[in-house]
């Protein structure tokens, strides 16, 4: 047996399973093979072993035992419950397996456990077995936990106990007048257990696609989002996720995904967004020179700069001529703070919120106490507040500030007292200030990417361009540039070095040159805070062999013998 991971989305992945010679795109539902049960389509199938198939999955003899007779149930026949006659499939051998899945779904810690246990170590590669689980309005959050294969025992229990799955959760399949579905069974006007049967694998085959092209875009977390509303349990399971299984998902999460919309309150704890404000915490330091804190609201156009609100608030800095002084800060949900010189970075300027004018608690939470922490750490000298909603619950923390918007920082009036305010209380920059002030912005860029060696890599060096499109050089010799549609700044070799000397964002080779990519067989190690996107130094004992995308986490960096592993950009 192998598996291939094809493509990732934090835990979730598709991939191919290929079991004597057959292949089988994952994720996947394996269908229960076995006499007394239903016939089944082509497809991955699930057999005891004197019984099994070239490409099926083979399971344990004492893992299933059906045809012990059909108990007497007026309710739903659960996998656990005491005369059920189906136990957990399990497969032989090659598998990492979510043991006692139907008790874990409803003990939220210790599913959150198993997920964790599932995920560290080898186990990362092998495909990821639940059965039982399966039903339509479970598989998005089960393949988000990084679930590869399932089972069709619940299928098959559910048309046993009348429940007619829809990907929003089981309807009592006699109470439905008309069939809200138009898949084969159901338009065949048919009814009866074995219609059902095979209306219940057809939504979940339907909804498996459509988890695997969320998948594919980088956009499963919302389809999870939505899905979960099913059942409270699963919002309790995916909310557990986010707080007790944070860095597992934060090390699976890319550093460049795709757009999202935060629209329900598990979106405020997505990884990518708990990344950012840690990140501010642990890396961030207000570019040198930028004395005076402007805060600013969100707009929603991205990135805010090219939005018609924030050219005004620029068009009044620009004419009180301190704009080198000023750093720009913009409050947001959720992110909490995005200083302008981040703008770009993801997810900075991929997000959508609902708004409506009115900030809850939980934002209001956030809000204040970024902003305090802000104010706390990047020693200003004046605090401007030209904000509108968010206004007065940010004003609490701010301490000493003056408030140019009075609420309402488009208006022309507001617009003239920041440009006032601006020139009355702060001095004219030094003249030399704009060039300085861009090559101070990149550098904070860096810091926010690479931490401590990015920092490192600007020491003596210069930018050049006008941002965004910004170049840092150090005597003549390019280290990298700022790519607007990534919004990180690329490497080239001499920019690497610096990785290279502090070891952070460094994979560790085996002595050879790269040529073209670098595959994951060569690799020996790498440093614990690469992730999926991140520019990254190729080397083999302290010597730059390439720079380049990664195309893998650190963890299965260090695992993985096969599938790509860095992007090469440019090779020594
Ligand atoms: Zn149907």
């Amino acid at each position: 047996m192998r598996f291939e991971i094809l493509e990732r989305d934090g835990l979730a992945r598709n991939g191919v399973l290929e079991i004597d010679g057959v292949r089988h795109p994952t994720p996947a539902i394996a269908r229960i093979a076995w006499e007394g049960l239903p016939p089944t389509t082509p497809g991955l199938r699930l057999s005891p072993r004197d019984a099994a198939g070239k490409g099926d999955i083979k399971i344990l003899q004492s893992g299933f035992a059906p045809g012990a007779g059909r108990p007497d149930l007026d309710g739903a026949i659960d996998p656990w419950y005491r005369g059920s006659p189906y136990a957990e499939a399990r497969p032989e051998e090659g598998f990492a397996v979510l043991d006692n899945i139907a008790k874990l779904l409803l003990d939220s810690p210790r599913f959150v456990e198993a997920v964790k246990e599932a995920k560290s170590g080898p186990g990362l590669l092998k495909p990821l077995y639940c059965s039982l689980a399966g039903m339509p309005h479970r598989l998005a959050l089960l393949a988000y936990c990084g679930v590869d294969v399932f089972d069709s025992l619940p299928l098959i229990m559910a048309s046993e106990t009348g429940r007619y799955l829809t990907s929003t959760g089981p309807l009592e399949y006699s109470a439905l007048k008309d069939l809200p579905c138009t898949c084969e069974a159901c338009r065949s006007g048919a009814r009866g257990e074995e219609a059902l049967l095979r209306h219940n694998f057809a939504t979940a085959e339907a909804e498996l696609r459509l988890v695997s092209h969320k998948i594919s875009t980088g956009s499963l977390r919302e389809l999870v989002e939505s899905r979960v509303r099913a059942d409270p349990w699963l919002v309790q399971d995916l909310r557990l996720m986010d707080m007790d299984a944070r860095g597992l998902q934060e090390m699976h999460a890319p550093i460049k995904g795709a757009a999202f919309h935060a629209g329900s309150k598990e979106s405020l704890l997505r990884p990518e967004i708990v990344r950012w404000q840690t990140r501010l915490r642990e890396r961030y330091r207000r570019p040198e020179g930028a004395s005076v804190l402007l805060l600013i609201p969100c707009s929603a156009k991205k990135p805010y700069s090219l939005s018609q609100s924030h050219m005004r608030f620029r068009d009044a800095i620009f004419s009180s001529g301190r704009g080198p002084l000023v750093h720009e800060v913009i409050v947001t949900s959720p992110l909490g703070l995005v200083p302008r010189e981040l703008e770009m970075f993801y997810p900075a300027k991929d997000y959508d919120i609902p708004v409506t004018g009115h900030w809850d608690r939980d934002e209001q939470k956030l809000a204040q106490d970024m902003v305090s922490w802000l104010v706390g750490t990047q020693k200003y000298d004046l605090v401007i507040s030209h904000l509108g909603d968010e206004r007065e619950a940010v004003a609490d923390v701010l301490g000493d500030h003056v408030d140019t918007s009075g609420g309402e920082p488009g208006s022309r009036a507001s617009l003239d007292r920041l440009e006032q305010t601006l020139k009355e209380r702060c001095p004219q920059p030094r003249e030399q200030g704009r060039a300085g002030r861009v090559f101070q912005d990149l550098r904070s860029v860096c810091r926010f990417q690479f931490g401590r060696s990015g920092d490192e890599m600007c020491e003596g060096a210069q930018a050049y361009g006008r941002w965004p499109f910004v170049k840092v050089a150090r005597d003549g010799s390019q280290l990298g540039m700022l790519t607007a549609d990534r919004g990180m700044v690329s490497l080239t070799l001499n920019g690497a070095h610096a990785l290279a000397r502090t070891g952070d964002y460094c994979v560790e080779i085996e002595d050879f040159r790269p040529k073209g990519n670098l595959f994951a067989v060569g690799v020996e190690g790498a440093s614990p805070e690469i992730r999926i996107g991140d520019d990254v130094a190729v080397v083999h004992k302290g010597e730059v062999r390439a720079v380049g995308v990664a195309r893998m986490c650190a963890d299965e960096l260090r695992l993985a013998e096969r599938g790509e592993a860095v992007h090469v950009r440019h090779a020594a």
